[in-house]
């Protein structure tokens, strides 16, 4: 059953997630068109002053994003303790700065939702994660339906679990169209290590579509990229034993 949320600020996007533990598709409206950076939008106008997340919104928001706090500090986000981090002036005095033992995480607001929004985007690419992972290949195009969207956010993890589940249904052309997707929007994530494994995807997609020219040119961009990366990466040793056997 569908679910559809209005407003995409912390409460809609939290709400999307809880929501997704029980329907499917979960759409989140928003009267502003969301940016896929970590800037100040009309609708959120309170985005430009400063915010600190207090330690009962971290309690709640790691409950459900486990891992969320390492992601917002990678992020640029500041954790301080709340008693020696904090300068408070409060009844005409400065209150003691005592160590507390309790953190605070001081991020911008567009930060802090930009990194909730990348994860409840992200909530169909780990259904189809798991799917894919029990060999479930049309399901896993099926949980990504609802991705299509919105995939600019999704940090480049629809469209390569598409292209895996594409690969396993032996549908070249389509699992091509899906890791090109990535390779043509690099500035999307431009870290993301799922960019030069697109590359291995592409290679091949183009292998079951016979198109060896192709292949072979894809297999050497990966292996150009990864020529640094530790020998015993199964990826890698995979990648070489594939490309070899072109010749
Ligand atoms: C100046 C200021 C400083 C603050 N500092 C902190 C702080 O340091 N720490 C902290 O935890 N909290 C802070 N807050 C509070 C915090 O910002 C709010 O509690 C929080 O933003 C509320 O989230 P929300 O999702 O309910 O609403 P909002 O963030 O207001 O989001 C509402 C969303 O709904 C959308 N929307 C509105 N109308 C429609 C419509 N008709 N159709 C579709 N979409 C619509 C909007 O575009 C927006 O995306 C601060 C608030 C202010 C004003």
């Amino acid at each position: 059953m569908r679910a559809v949320v209005v407003g995409a600020g912390m409460a809609g996007l939290l709400a999307a997630r809880t929501l997704s533990d029980r329907y499917a598709p979960v759409t989140v409206l928003d009267r502003d068109s969301l940016p896929t950076g970590e800037v100040p939008r009309r609708g959120v106008p309170q985005g430009a002053q400063p915010h600190v997340l207090l330690v009962s919104g971290l309690f709640e928001l790691a409950a459900v994003f486990p891992g969320i706090e390492d992601e917002l500090t990678a992020a640029g986000a500041l954790r301080f303790d709340a008693g020696t981090g904090l300068c408070v002036f409060r009844y005409g005095r400065r209150w003691p700065r005592e160590p507390t033992g309790l953190d605070l995480i001081s991020a911008s607001r567009p930060q802090l939702e930009a990194v909730v929004r990348r994860r409840v985007a992200a909530l169909p690419a780990a259904r189809a994660a798991i799917d894919l992972q029990r060999g479930n290949a049309e399901p896993a195009l099926e949980d990504l339906r609802p991705a299509l969207d919105y995939e600019a956010a999704g940090e480049f993890a629809p469209q390569y679990l598409r292209g895996l589940a594409y690969l396993k249904l032996k549908r070249g052309a389509e699992a091509a169209a899906e890791f090109q997707k990535i390779i043509d929007h690099r500035g999307q994530y431009a870290a993301s290590p799922l960019y030069p494994l697109a590359h291995l995807g592409a290679a091949r997609a183009a292998v079951l579509s016979g198109d060896t020219d192709t292949a072979r040119r894809r297999y050497e961009d990966f292996l150009k990229m990864w020529k640094d990366a530790d020998a015993g990466l199964p990826a890698l040793q995979e990648a070489r034993k594939e490309y070899a056997s072109l010749k």
